[in-house]
């Protein structure tokens, strides 16, 4: 991910204009940081709205700054400066301004793309993977993060190695395949059994490295170097959201924003952005969008995992209880808990209510989601409801339906040309 930013108010335009392009090229990755520390120090009247800080985003892909042509290098040069949508039905039932992040239109498909490539870059600058090498990145995934890995494997010479739940769609399995991941299906186990797809991802990593320095003269490995991705731990996941995500939002609207709503699976997410925006936007809500059998609920309600039979930290993450993919966990995870405290509500979202949200948008929008898309916008809309008119609600539209075809899309039924008469209201109130 290769965006800039400097703030255009008042100090930093000028400085930046004098440095020009060719340095603007040069400052990549803490930029977030900078705004973040810079605001935090101008804004001390505590409102986050007394002096509104404005931030251009600089683009660092541009091939030629001299022929004013607008090239993106490679597809790493897609990834970020995602649009932001309004989406017309969900404005219009609630009178609010309800708004989505298209994190969809990275080039990998969803915002996994983001952290994929932060988690391979951090790697790179420490040494431990080394580009067009054939080094392997490992990981553990049933959803977007494998798809993202392998796209940005092939674009910088790696090659990626994914576990997962042997039970997870074929649209995915075969797309991975297609980017030419090497996968490997593990049954679906509980997060303390050594063969879970994450464990099993480890310590596939651990045995390449330990051939590696042994350095057997036999072994194909012996010049290999792997890691293990670790989205759920590795601080390079929600540390790209604040740099990059967090710093989009801003510049994208300013301070008109009241509600972040969005699930978590990571929780790379809700922590990076809201770890951005919180001391820029203090009155901000941050609202935790969470699918059933998801522990986050009560976390954040009321400090405790949900289900009590099954101690925190134990459960499977594997989640058997409902169509929603990507979101949900039962187990507390690093990228969560640096943003936890910083997560004021929770909504709870049914399947059922994300079957009929799913409808609704590609009926009314012509918008069609994935399923944790759909809890995220059911729980927007509720939030919309408890703000009441003339708020501005920004949630996550996290990847597109065509990965969702064969179990969320199935369920949801025929489409026809019609429009279904289910309102925003009944949606919103009906319950499993
Ligand atoms: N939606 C989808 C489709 C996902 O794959 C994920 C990540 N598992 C999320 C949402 C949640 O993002 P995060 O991991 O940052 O919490």
């Amino acid at each position: 991910m290769t965006i800039n930013s400097s703030r255009a108010a008042g100090v930093v335009l000028p400085v930046a204009i004098g440095f020009g392009i060719g340095v603007l090229l040069t400052i990549t990755t803490s930029y977030g940081y900078s705004i973040y520390k810079q605001h935090h120090h101008d804004d001390d009247n505590g409102t986050g709205h007394g002096k509104r800080q404005k931030i251009t985003l600089a683009d660092n892909t541009v091939a030629s700054s001299s022929d004013g042509r607008d090239i993106r290098i490679g597809v790493e040069g897609l990834i970020g400066r995602t649009p932001i949508m309004k989406i017309k039905s969900l404005s219009q039932a609630t009178g609010c301004e309800i708004l989505a992040k298209v994190e969809m239109m990275n080039p990998g498909g969803s915002a996994k793309d983001r952290i994929a490539l932060a988690i391979v870059e951090q790697a790179e600058a420490e040494g431990l993977l080394r580009p067009n090498s054939n080094d392997i990145v490992f990981e553990g995934t049933s959803g977007s993060t494998g798809i993202s890995l392998a796209m940005i494997c092939r674009a910088k010479g790696y090659r990626a190695h994914i576990f997962l739940p042997d039970d997870t769609s074929t649209e995915k399995i075969e797309l991975l395949e297609k980017l030419g991941a090497v996968v490997e299906k593990v049954p679906p186990a509980s997060i303390v059994d050594k063969n879970q797809y994450t464990n099993a991802a480890r310590a596939r990593a651990e045995q390449i490295m330990s051939h590696h320095e042994d350095n057997d003269d036999d072994d194909d490995d012996k010049n290999k170097q792997a890691i293990f991705a670790d989205q759920f731990e590795n601080e390079a996941n929600w540390q790209a959201h604040f740099d990059h995500t967090g710093p989009e939002i801003y510049a994208q609207l300013g301070d008109s924003l009241h509600a972040f709503v969005t699930g978590a699976g990571t929780g790379g997410t809700i922590s990076g952005v809201s770890r951005f925006l919180k001391p820029l936007l203090p009155n901000l809500k941050v609202v935790l969008a969470d699918p059933p059998g998801s522990g986050l609920f009560n976390k954040v309600k009321y400090g405790v995992m949900f289900d009590l039979r099954e101690r925190e930290g134990t459960r499977r993450r594997h989640q058997v209880d409902t169509l929603i993919e990507g979101i949900g966990i039962n187990r507390l995870t690093n990228n969560f808990d640096v943003g936890r405290s910083l997560i004021d509500d929770a909504v709870r979202v049914t399947d059922k209510q994300s079957l009929a949200m799913a409808r609704y948008l590609v009926e009314r929008d012509g918008l069609f989601v994935g399923s944790s898309t759909a809890v995220n916008c059911v729980a927007a809309a509720t939030v919309a409801k408890q703000l009441g008119p003339g708020h501005t609600i920004l949630t996550v539209a996290c990847d597109s339906g065509a990965r969702h075809l064969s179990k969320f899309w199935k369920a949801v039924g025929p489409i026809g040309g019609e429009l279904s008469h289910e309102s925003l209201d009944q949606i919103l109130n009906q319950r499993d």
